[in-house]
């Protein structure tokens, strides 16, 4: 049983999804991650992320889990929890580079149905209506405004003590917008049985509620 939340950065995806999964009795699984992982893996070890065959040549030199756990994952490089270290602004810089490349995307995707099994997951990203799970039982495709968006990162960042220009954020989240939607493999976009929601003028828990309706719809 899959629930799909796919959009844009910003959108709050991990913020529903992480509530609908607690809600329902359900893993969370953030696809996000595991691309950032990968970036991570690249910025620690001086490879360059816009070369594919020196990205999986990486991956494969390295060690990279994803363990499920209690409600989601947990994320190991060569042994040592990263979920703190996949946040930064560096790897957030880069991590769009990183998953425009067909190979990763096509390891990244195995990982996730790996991870997924046979399970009841709520799970997040840019392409698990169309790619990763185009079965799901209820796809959901979330977007808001730029400017919604970028003042929700805003908040986010600052809650983490660091300072943040929203105009900037804002400049940030569009080239990763334009990356994602531009790109050849599995672009960002929404399937065409997904159900649309805007958030930028909707609180979390309404967004929520209004999900947890449509999974009732479909029996999930
Ligand atoms: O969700 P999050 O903002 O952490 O995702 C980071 C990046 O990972 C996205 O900007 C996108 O480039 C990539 N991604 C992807 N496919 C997914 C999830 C994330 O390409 N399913």
């Amino acid at each position: 049983m899959i629930i799909a939340i796919d959009g844009p950065a910003g959108a709050g995806k991990s913020t529903v999804a992480r509530m609908l999964a607690d809600q329902l009795s359900m893993g969370y699984l953030d696809t996000g991650a595991m691309y950032r992982a990968v970036a991570l893996l690249a910025l620690t070890h001086g490879v360059d992320c816009e070369d594919q065959a020196a990205l999986v040549a990486g991956l494969a030199a390295h060690t990279l889990d994803f363990h499920p756990r209690p409600g989601g994952i947990v994320i190991t490089m060569d042994g040592r929890e990263v979920d703190q270290q996949i946040r930064s602004t560096e790897v957030t810089a880069h991590v769009s580079l990183v998953a425009a490349h067909p190979e990763i995307r096509e390891i990244i995707t195995g990982a996730q149905r790996r991870v997924l099994g046979g399970g009841s997951w709520v799970c997040d990203g840019r392409d698990i209506g169309t790619t990763v799970c185009p079965s799901a039982e209820l796809k959901v495709f979330l977007s808001a405004s730029a400017r919604e968006r970028a003042r929700r990162r805003c908040v986010e960042l600052n809650a983490a003590g660091v300072a943040a220009n929203i105009d900037e954020v804002r400049a940030a989240i569009e080239q990763r917008d334009h990356l994602d939607i531009t790109r050849n493999a599995s672009p960002l976009r929404a399937a065409d049985d997904a159900r649309h929601l805007d958030t930028s003028d909707q609180p979390i828990n309404e967004v929520v509620a209004t999900i947890a309706g449509w999974a009732r719809e479909v029996g999930v």
